[in-house]
């Protein structure tokens, strides 16, 4: 799908109802207070009413669409242009691209779009994976503070190297500290018990963390604090190379980051980066938020 294609397709109020209507339900409207299929469409333009209950609603209704002021093929525009940008895109870009009004409902629209792309189904990852941990943002930097990354978020990364012509999926985590057995959960949380090696640099907490983890796969540890970055097989090039794509997105497009919002964009990242091969982007994008929870203004802010 192309800004183009787009632009040409759904230009109109009527055909992003229809597109959405056959995201949400594929297999025919559906009532949402009764799920009765005897549903009909009223004279009130984009409708439906419930011919058992006789609730009302319409393809909107309950989802993160409900309330907008903005019309649905700017919405679509904003999802085109949120999953094609490789590094993100800041509230400020989309207002500018897309001639929104206020910065705050770009705002809104680009956290409306990134809680949808949260992923939902999560596999466990095989084969050899790569973790590492790395430090973003942060305004208080050198004077007074102790060791490494003071000050700054800590970012956890896993990466299952690809495969067999599958490509390799990754994990991104806002952890609170590096202690063995926080990264001991996360190693438990993504990595499947029939993974053949985890491989890390030589920082002192991965080996705590693999036993408390009770991984019996291989860990193969790179001497980073000697310089070392490649032996054979054994490297963390590939999470980093995730690590370098998050911090460029985080320099070039996002520019200041709060520590209360980095869940949200990681999520994002890494779910843009587990579709990067993926065709059908977009609508999956697009199909998760019509059948999402809505998030309201008002949690976005809590
Ligand atoms: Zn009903």
């Amino acid at each position: 799908m192309t800004l183009n294609d787009l632009t040409q397709m759904f230009s109109t109020d009527e055909q992003c109802r229809a597109l959405l209507k056959k995201l949400r339900w594929p297999y025919g409207v559906e009532c949402l207070r009764c799920k009765s299929k005897k549903v009909f469409e009223l004279a009130e333009y984009a409708k439906f009413e419930c011919g058992e209950c006789g609730y009302q609603f319409s393809v909107t209704t309950q989802t993160i669409f409900h309330d907008t002021h903005l019309p649905l093929e700017t919405w679509l525009m904003a999802v085109l242009l949120l999953v094609e940008a490789r590094k993100g895109m800041s509230a400020n870009q989309l207002k500018r691209t897309l001639r929104i009004g206020s910065y705050k409902t770009a705002w809104y629209l680009c956290h409306r779009i990134r809680a949808a792309m949260k992923e939902l189904d999560r596999m466990m990852l095989d084969g050899t994976c790569e973790m590492d941990e790395t430090y973003v943002g942060g305004r208080h930097r050198g004077a007074g503070l102790r060791g490494r990354g003071a000050g700054k978020e800590i970012v956890i990364g896993i990466r299952q190297r690809s495969q067999e012509g599958r490509t390799g999926e990754l994990r991104f985590f806002h952890a609170s500290d590096v202690k063995s057995g926080t990264l001991a959960r996360y190693i438990r949380e993504s990595v499947s018990q029939d993974v053949d090696v985890i491989v890390t640099d030589d920082f002192s907490a991965y080996p705590f963390a693999m036993r408390k983890a009770a991984v019996t796969a291989e860990h193969k540890r790179i001497n980073h604090s000697s310089g070392v970055y490649v032996e054979g097989d054994v490297h963390t090039n590939t999470v980093e190379s995730a690590f370098s794509l998050l911090k460029r997105g985080i320099i070039g497009s996002w520019h200041k980051i709060s520590a209360k919002h980095l869940p949200a964009y990681l999520d994002e990242m890494q779910f843009r980066f587990n579709r990067r091969k993926n065709p059908d982007l977009f609508i999956d994008t697009l199909r998760h938020m019509i059948t999402a929870d809505p998030l309201t203004f008002a949690n976005l802010i809590a």
